[in-house]
Formats: structure tokens, sequence, C-alpha cells
């Protein structure tokens, strides 16, 4: 058999292992590859986040919430986080609630998550939730979501809406399930290459450094736009979760336009998969009536 049939042998394989591991996701109506279970994603996120804590041990703020053994301050900190966290919590229970009851069929996790939220004291302005609900917020990102005055201190937290919205963002990722997407896109896209590199073995090696290179470019490329894609539908399910626990939704793209603004270290979250920020501009701006709406029916008038 000549390489030629091989390497479509595998092609055909891989596009029918594509095929039969996609899920619809209710939030953008599309079917998706995605190869690791809720449970899998879930532990997986588990041992991250207790190797982050394990890391972090010195820098966390107030594990314990207790009194005795805290500062007033980290207290106050981490209790308003916690707050914040237990909120977008029922929020996302409900709006999973609200999507099966408009005749999605996916399964709900919101409920099974092992809802955690911890404080790192460090000066990066990173947040994240990973799969199972296990949420970490950085100090450094305080002072963006707060009075944005070039240091964090508590009056930062005064006006909670903006980090609610880093929070309800990052817990979009999560009950989207980006992270095990984005793991399950990148080995298909390896096995991919492993298939083409076995049949560019007879070409000279300028060759085929060249038709790898091209092929690793173009497959980074289509991951990179899905990751744009993913955080869009964040953006959208962090709008969600705001108007089912009552923060204000017009916050959102303020805080977005304050975060694109902000150079220097940015943790990868932050970097060139977050959408260009007219692109985010634009779709607020598409989105906003309704949240308002939304927003209004469930918590009264918005000032
Ligand atoms: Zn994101």
């Amino acid at each position: 058999m000549g390489r030629g049939a091989i390497i479509l042998i595998a092609l055909v394989g891989l596009a029918i292992y594509y095929f039969s591991n996609r899920e619809v996701n209710p939030y953008s109506g599309r079917a998706e590859f995605n190869t690791i279970s809720i449970n899998q994603a879930s532990k997986l996120g588990a041992q991250s986040y207790a190797q982050i804590l394990q890391q972090e041990r010195g820098n966390l703020l107030c594990p314990t919430l207790s009194a005795g053994a805290c500062m007033d301050d980290d207290l106050e900190v981490v209790a308003t986080v916690r707050e914040i966290g237990e909120r977008l919590e029922k929020a996302a229970i409900e709006l999973e609630q609200d999507y099966l009851e408009a005749g999605y069929d996916f399964t709900p996790v919101a409920r099974e998550f092992e809802w955690t939220f911890n404080v790192i004291d460090s000066e990066q302005p990173n947040a994240f939730c990973l799969p199972g609900g296990y949420v970490a917020i950085y100090t450094g990102i305080m002072d963006i979501t707060g009075n944005y005055d070039g240091e964090v201190t508590l009056a930062d937290i005064d006006d909670p809406d903006k980090l609610a919205v880093v929070m309800g963002h990052e817990i979009g990722h999560a009950l989207a399930h980006h992270g095990a997407k984005r793991m399950s896109q990148g080995q298909l896209a390896q096995l991919g290459m492993a298939a083409v590199a076995v049949g560019v073995g007879d070409m000279d090696a300028g060759q085929r450094q060249m038709v790898m290179a091209t092929l690793g470019m173009a497959a980074q490329g289509g991951l990179m736009a899905f990751s744009r894609e993913h955080e869009a539908e964040a953006d959208k399910i962090g709008l969600e979760l705001l108007v089912r626990a009552c923060y204000d939704p017009r916050e959102a793209p303020e805080l977005w336009e304050r975060m694109g603004k902000v150079g220097g270290q940015r943790p990868p979250e932050w970097m060139s998969t977050h959408p260009a920020s007219d692109t985010r501009a634009e779709n607020f701006r598409q989105w906003m009536p309704e949240a308002m709406d939304q927003y209004e029916q469930n918590c009264g008038p918005l000032r």
C-alpha cells in the first residue's frame, strides 16, 4: 500500500473520530469536538487547583475565613469574593435550568461542581475558573476591577460589579467546557500532523520542513480562532450570569476596555486570544438591550 493510501486512511479515521465525538454546546448552538468527559476534566481541574494552592500557600488570603486567624482587610476581601462567587454559582444553576427548559440537550454541571473561591496575593492581573468550579482571583486584578487608581486597596471592592464581570467570564469558560475542548482540539491537530508527517517522508528535508511549518501555522491559526470564539462565548455567558445574580451588566464593556489597556506581563488568558477590543465592544452593544431588560425583570430598575 502506498503512502498516499495510508495517509488517506489515517485522515478518514480522524474525520470519523472528529464527527463521532461532537456534542451540542447550548450556548452557541454549535456541535463541538470534545473527547474529555466532564468527570475527567473536573478531576484534572481539582488536581491543578490543589497544585496551584500548594505553590501559592504563602500568598493565600485567609483561606479558612476565620476571624481569629486573618487580618481584617484580608477577611473582607475573601468574604466579598466568596459572596460574589455564591451569587454567580446560583445564577449558573439557573442559567443551565433555563437552557434545559428551552429544549437544549446537554448535561448541566453547575450543581455538581465543587465550587471553591480563593484569593491569591499577587501582582499578576489574573483570575481563572478551572473545570469543576475551582476559582482563584489574584489581587493584582482588583484595582482594574475596582476604582482603577493604580493601587490595590480595600476601596477597590466597594463596588464589586466589575469583579463579578471577571468572575462571570471565567465561570463561563468552565460551564462551556472550554478547557476540555481546547485540549481535545490540540490532540486532534497533533494526530493530523503526525499522519501528514508520514506522508511527506519521501520529500527532501527542505520541502518537508516547509510543508510541516505551513501546516503547523494553519493548526495554530485554527486553534487561535477557536480560542477567540471561546472568549466571546465566555463574555456572553458571563453577561447572562451577571443579570441573574443582579450585577449591573453595563459594567462588562467598561471592564474589558480597561483590561485591553493593561500592558506589561499578562498571563495567557488575557493575551492575544482575547477578541480585539472593537469586536468585543460590538458584541456587548448587541447583547446589552436584552441583558438590561432581563436585569430589570429579575432585580428591579437599573439606575
Ligand atoms: Zn477568557
